[in-house]
Parts: C-alpha cells; sequence; structure tokens
C-alpha cells in the first residue's frame, strides 16, 4: 500500500490526454495538475478515462480481487439544526417523525449485523443538539463491551463540528478542539471516522447548499485532527447539482493535498523500527489518513435543491445569438475554489444533474487525480448494481458495504437492495473474484471456492434486485436484505 503515499512529479507541460502522461499517471509515475484533470472530465472520451483508470486501480490493488464490506448503516437521529437543502432525512426535533435511537435499540442493531458476520458499523446521525457527550460515550463503550468484534466507523467532519459548539471543549484551535473530542470518542471505542458531508467543498457552492454546515477548511482540520491521532478516514464527494466540473477537481486536489500533509506529518502506519522496540511507548498513535474515496451523483427527490429548473431553460437561451449560455455553475467554478456567485446571477438557481456517465467519468477522474487515496468505491447504492458493477473498470476496486439499511440517501429516492450473493456475482461477472475486507481494506475471506455465497446459489429468483424506497418489507425476499451505506 506505501507505495502510493510516494511524492510524484507532474508533467505540467503535456496535454492531459497525451498518452505518455496518462501512461505515466496510471503507473503511479506521475501527478495530474488541476488543469489536466479538468481537462479529462470535460473532454476525454469515456472509454479512454475507463481504461487508463483501470490500470491505475490494478497497478495499485492488482488483477484479481475486489473487495465489499458487510456492515450496517445506523443513522441513530435524524434531529439536525443544518438546513442542507438536498438532504430528505433531517427533521427538526418538534416533527412527528423526529426520532433519535435509544441505546438499547442501537445494541440490537449491532446484534443483528453481528449475526449475519459483520465486522464495522457505520454509525451518523443529523446534528443533534439534545444529546451530551455522555450519551455518544456510554453508546460507544455499551457497543465496545458487547461487540468487540465489531469496528466502529463512526461520525463525520460535521457532526465533530457540532460537537465541539455542543460541548465546549477545551483549547486554543479548532483542531485542539476536535482533538480533544475525538480522544474521549476515540477512548470508548470509536474506531475510524468516515467522509460524511463533504458534499462539494467550494465556498460558493456549499455555502447554498448546505446551510448551517461546516465549510470546507473546517471539514478538513477535522480529517486533520483525527489523523494526527493515528485515525483513519475517508473522504466523500456529492456533484452533479450546482457545482461546476471545476469544483469536482477542486474537491479531489483539496483532499489530495491534506492526504499529503498526513503523510508527511504523521507518516503511513508503519511504526518506526525505534518506537516499535521502545518498550515504553505503548501507542506511537502514528500514520492516521484518509484510505479511501467515494463520490455519487446527488439524488434529487423530496429534496428542495431538486425542486430547481433543469438547465439549460429558455432563460439560458441567450436572446441575440439563439446560442445556450452556459451552465452558471461553470461560470463560478474555480480550480483553486475562489469562485464566488457574483460571477453569475442565474448561479444556484440551474440543476445539471448527473447520469450514468457522468458518473463513471467522475469516479476514473478521480482515480487518476487522487493518486495517493487507497481506495475508489462504486457507488451502486445510487447508480444501480450494473452501474456499480462497470464501475469496477472505470477506477473503482471496492463495492463498499454490503450492509441492512440506509436512511439518508434512500430519503432521497434512490436506495438498491442486495444481499451478499448478488454482489458477489457482480463482481464476479466482472472478472475479479470477490473478497471481503475489514475497515482497514485488509481482506478477511477471498471468495474462491463452491461455497462462496454467489456459486452456491441455485434460484436466484429469491436475490433480485430491490429498492427500498418503492418495495415493502412484505414485498421483500426472505432472504437478509441488503443495502449499501457511503461515506
Ligand atoms: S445532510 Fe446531514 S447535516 Fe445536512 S440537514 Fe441532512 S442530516 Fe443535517
Amino acid at each position: 500500500m506505501s507505495t502510493i503515499y510516494q511524492p510524484l512529479p507532474e508533467f505540467a507541460h503535456l496535454d492531459a490526454q497525451d498518452p505518455g502522461l496518462l501512461r505515466a499517471v496510471s503507473e503511479g509515475q506521475a501527478r495530474l495538475t488541476p488543469e489536466q484533470g479538468l481537462d479529462l472530465l470535460t473532454n476525454a472520451p469515456l472509454h479512454t478515462l475507463g481504461r487508463y483508470a483501470d490500470a491505475r486501480c490494478r497497478s495499485i490493488h492488482g488483477d484479481r480481487v475486489r473487495t465489499f464490506i458487510i456492515d450496517r448503516n445506523i443513522n441513530y437521529t435524524n434531529i439536525c439544526t443544518a438546513k442542507c437543502i438536498f438532504c430528505a432525512f433531517k427533521r427538526k426535533g418538534d416533527e412527528h417523525d423526529a426520532y433519535t435511537l435509544e441505546h438499547e435499540e442501537l445494541y440490537q442493531k449491532v446484534q443483528e449485523l453481528s449475526d449475519i458476520g459483520g465486522t464495522q458499523i457505520l454509525m451518523q446521525g443529523g446534528m443533534n443538539p439534545n444529546l451530551p457527550l455522555d450519551w455518544y460515550l456510554e453508546l460507544l463503550n455499551g457497543i465496545r463491551e458487547r461487540f468487540p468484534h465489531v469496528k466502529i466507523h463512526a461520525f463525520s467532519p460535521p457532526e465533530l463540528i457540532e460537537f465541539v459548539h455542543f460541548f465546549n471543549p477545551p483549547g486554543k484551535t479548532l483542531v485542539e478542539k476536535v482533538q480533544w473530542v475525538l480522544i474521549r470518542l476515540k477512548e470508548a471505542g470509536m474506531g475510524s471516522l468516515p467522509g460524511g458531508g463533504g458534499e462539494i467543498f467550494a465556498p460558493a457552492v456549499r455555502t447554498k447548499i448546505g446551510l448551517g454546515k461546516c465549510d470546507m477548511d473546517a471539514w478538513l482540520q477535522v480529517m486533520y485532527a483525527a489523523h494526527s491521532l493515528g485515525m483513519f478516514t475517508s473522504a466523500s464527494m456529492m456533484y452533479g447539482h450546482i457545482e461546476g466540473y471545476a469544483d469536482r477537481v477542486h474537491h479531489m486536489r483539496s483532499v489530495r493535498h491534506w492526504q499529503d500533509k498526513a503523510i508527511r506529518d504523521f507518516g503511513t502506519g508503519e511504526v518506526p523500527t525505534q518506537v516499535a522496540s521502545d518498550p515504553t511507548v505503548k501507542n506511537p498513535e502514528t500514520g492516521g489518513h484518509y484510505l479511501g474515496f467515494i463520490s455519487w451523483p446527488f439524488q434529487p427527490d423530496n429534496t428542495a435543491l431538486g425542486r430547481l429548473p433543469h438547465w439549460p431553460t429558455a432563460d439560458d437561451i441567450d436572446p441575440e445569438t439563439g446560442e445556450t449560455l452556459p451552465f452558471p455553475g461553470d461560470v463560478v467554478a474555480k480550480l483553486d475554489g475562489s469562485g464566488t456567485k457574483d460571477l453569475d446571477s442565474r448561479f444556484g438557481r440551474r440543476l445539471r444533474l448527473a447520469g450514468s456517465t457522468e458518473y463513471l467519468r467522475t469516479q476514473a477522474v478521480s482515480r487518476l487525480m487522487m493518486d495517493n487515496i487507497y481506495s475508489i468505491g462504486s457507488s451502486w447504492v445510487t447508480m444501480g448494481p450494473h452501474i456499480g458493477q462497470v464501475a469496477l473498470r472505470y477506477g473503482a476496486n471496492d463495492m463498499g458495504s454490503v450492509m441492512m439499511e440506509e436512511n439518508v440517501v434512500s430519503s432521497a429516492g434512490t436506495t438498491y437492495c442486495l444481499d451478499e450473493a448478488v454482489l458477489c456475482r457482480l463482481i464476479r461477472n466482472a472478472g475479479f473474484i470477490p473478497a471481503q475486507r475489514d475497515t482497514v481494506y485488509d481482506v478477511i475471506k477471498t471468495h474462491t471456492g463452491p461455497e462462496s455465497p454467489d456459486l452456491k446459489v441455485k434460484d436466484w429468483s429469491e436475490h433480485r434486485t430491490k429498492r427500498l424506497h418503492i418495495e415493502s418489507e412484505a414485498e421483500a425476499s426472505p432472504t437478509v436484505s441488503v443495502t449499501i451505506g457511503e461515506s
């Protein structure tokens, strides 16, 4: 894994589609500049992107195995102080369907996961001001005591920022305050920090769509604080709404830059020899960094953002020339994130959704741009199983989480539901051996023999794909239903 963390040279003088450049990038010998990344995203043929992203993926992960994890997405509360206009999940505290799960209910969910061989919970919630720090510490301790084999992948940078506001920890800087909170959560059993709430970092976009949610600097500093404590994290991006293409590249370069910083400041997790041999050092706390990245298109159903008019509208036609005016997000977006809404009065009033090819392009560019990130996840939960499968040939090495519930993306209208056998079959039919992994991407079980979840299935009718938001429980198959959560 460590070879991907070497600093790479930029060949800034080369055209983005120069085969020599793309070959060097796919072999891990060169780093794309943001300009080259944008050129690839907007101009390169789809299959060229796929070919080189796949080559890059193979140079990191080999040709044989592609992975998934069995975990459960637990959304402990939907009460939230933020007003993200893309969110169909949040509730105010006084709404009839607002909820906060009791600890015992949460333990029951972890028990159900444990019963099917799950190894991780992804536990996130709204930013709920009613929950004191002790509520979290008691919960984490309770899960760890009851289920020591289950890793707790929990919370997100926006939740951590609200913890700082709610709990008022000591510290001079934001990083110190977040460290204070994280140290306590970690001691209570939290293992790693998911990259939820990444959306799009560029301030012009973020202030429009994520009202009340932390800004880019705070998001990245929370992650840096986690890395300083030796914690692994992930990063995410949600696109295909009001942002421009340059915003996506800016987002990727920001994660890449802070990954460089984490690797430089905290190493890669290999314990230095002199520390390992020093019996007085029990916990060297090295190696915290981003392990994975996943991106997916915005899901518009039941959201305020989804009600924006789709570009181009009649008002986007120049009356003199008859030509279509550019998408306002592209007018505003800058590769350094400095674009402002003043650059186009239509900004934030037009929607440009992303479909399957847009998804594959963006994911392929993320694999090529983010040379220092180990894993790229396929987002079959939003794109469906077959595009999710194709994504394994567009730079993704991981099919994400097989799990038992999902509440956030399904609130916005899209959640596909697959079980472990189907997930294995998708990976195998894409030309790879499916393997169950753990939180840090180590393989737990490689599915090669006749007892593999997919190879022992005789009747696939029990394993058809379901979509949670249109199928009731009564319609669902009696097999364990699994869905995916992302972060
Ligand atoms: S996306 Fe998260 S932070 Fe934003 S309103 Fe929804 S639950 Fe709250």
